[in-house]
């Protein structure tokens, strides 16, 4: 039964539950790699530093506990479930008005697979959205991905130019590309 497999379609009309104390130890796996510690710490540092007055850092920009704050707060959401917004990944509230939370999309694969490897699918993927949604929150009123894409832009290393388009997606696109190399 187990061995069973699941198409693609059947798994993106799925809304796979969330566990965010699976996800935390993702979190904590990948925060556990030097080079992904070293990036997050200098992320969120620069962006504290470049924020308005009032958008002071959270949790001193510890990751794991600016995610417990949120799991307090509005928590975790599967796009498509009920109380979920259209569209797929995106941190809502904010720490500062206390209704931070995150939503996290689906996930198709490109073939099918079994329910074992459809949970690691979504594992691996959750966590890594997570990442990138929980340090949108280390900023009390959120950085945006703007901010993010700017300080990534300034942070030592090769990093490629800027997004001219001014569009909030390839801002998101560019420094999440950034983060995502940190945990190779
Ligand atoms: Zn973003």
């Amino acid at each position: 039964m187990s061995q069973e497999k699941i198409s693609p379609q059947q798994a993106a009309e799925m809304i796979f539950p969330i566990d965010t104390a699976l996800i935390r130890k993702e979190l904590e796996r990948l925060l556990s790699k030097p080079k992904c510690a070293e990036f997050v710490r200098e992320l969120i540092k620069r962006a504290a530093e470049n924020a308005a007055p009032d958008n002071t850092i959270v949790a001193e920009g510890d990751v794991l506990k600016i995610y417990d704050l949120v799991l307090t707060q509005k928590g975790l959401v599967r796009a498509g479930a009920e109380g979920s917004l259209p569209g797929a990944n995106f941190a809502t509230g904010s720490i500062a008005t206390n209704n931070a939370g995150i939503q996290i999309g689906n996930v198709r694969p490109g073939a099918p697979l079994t329910k074992d490897e459809l949970a690691a699918l979504y594992l691996k993927s959750d966590g890594r959205v997570a990442m990138h949604e929980t340090i949108h929150h280390s900023g009390r009123l959120v950085y945006s991905d703007q901010d993010l894409a700017i300080v990534v832009s300034t942070m030592p290393g090769d990093r490629p130019p800027l997004p001219t388009s001014g569009n909030r997606f390839d801002f998101s696109a560019y420094w999440d590309r950034e983060l995502r190399n940190s945990f190779k």
